[in-house]
């Protein structure tokens, strides 16, 4: 749940506007997320859910507006963006994982690299991780040898070894096979239930119920509505809305 004591949302995207060529994308999307809040990002294909979560950790410029993380606009280039960058954890649609690294190593190569933690101390807390997402037992294997389900749990792991103030998830589950979801979503509402900010792209209802703050519905580049999951799935108000979950429910 949002903690009301910290005034500044730790997410605020304002008047954003993003155009491939001529095709605008994201329209004046204006967004904040407190710290600790879970938003769920759902809307068709195309309606530019992913181009927003890669604006928020600016692996995608934006042609106006401003996102500001923590208090900071986020820089366009520079370390100062890397270091924010490290600050927001994207998990994929597909995992991303090094093929050719063990899944240890997965998790342990940013620590090493970018954080410069000692290898001893990345590898107690990526063994910790992978404990919390349920896959320490594989930590010596390559990827490939691993479920998708438990792929995208490392995913996870590696992603929160880095220590971000915000997760981005974009549809962490639906690359998946459905028998493996629900174990995807389990350690996403583990997570959404610590304390964690997130921005997860997903249609899945059984999440939103369990751990969503709220709903942002996006068509066509644009926020169409907000709402508390409760309300958005069971009586939403605009047109755009229910068309849309009479298609996917
Ligand atoms: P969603 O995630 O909601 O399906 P996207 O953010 O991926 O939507 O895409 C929004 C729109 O932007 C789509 O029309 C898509 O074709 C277009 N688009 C996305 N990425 C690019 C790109 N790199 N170059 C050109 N058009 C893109
Ligand atoms: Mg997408």
């Amino acid at each position: 749940m949002p903690d009301a004591s910290s005034p500044a949302p730790l997410v605020e995207v304002r008047g954003v506007n993003k155009y491939f060529g001529e095709h605008h994308v994201l329209k004046d999307i204006d967004m904040e997320v407190a710290r600790g809040e879970v938003v769920i990002v759902i809307g068709p294909s195309g309606s530019g859910k992913s181009t927003l979560c890669r604006a928020i950790n600016r692996l995608e410029t934006i042609n106006s507006g401003d996102i500001i993380i923590d208090g900071q606009r986020l820089p366009d280039e520079g370390k100062a963006l890397a270091r924010l960058r490290s600050e927001v954890g994207m998990v994929f649609q597909a995992f991303n994982l090094f093929a050719h690294k063990t899944v240890l190593e997965n998790v342990t190569l940013a620590p090493i690299q970018v954080k410069k933690i000692p290898k001893a101390k990345a590898v107690e807390r990526a063994m910790e991780l992978l404990t919390r997402v349920g896959v320490e037992a594989h930590a010596n294997k390559l990827p490939s040898q691993l479920s998708g389900g438990q792929q995208q749990r490392v995913a996870i792991a590696r992603t929160l070894a880095m220590d971000p103030k915000l997760m981005l998830l974009d549809e962490p589950t639906s690359a998946l096979d459905p028998e493996m979801i629900n174990e995807v979503l389990d350690v996403m509402i583990a997570l959404a239930q610590s304390g964690m900010t997130m921005i997860v792209v997903t249609h899945e209802m059984g999440f939103a119920r369990k751990a969503a703050d709220r709903v942002v519905f996006m068509a066509d580049g644009a926020i169409v509505e907000e709402a508390p999951p409760e309300t958005f799935f069971t009586d939403p108000s605009s047109d755009r809305a229910k068309d849309f979950l009479s298609k996917i429910l």
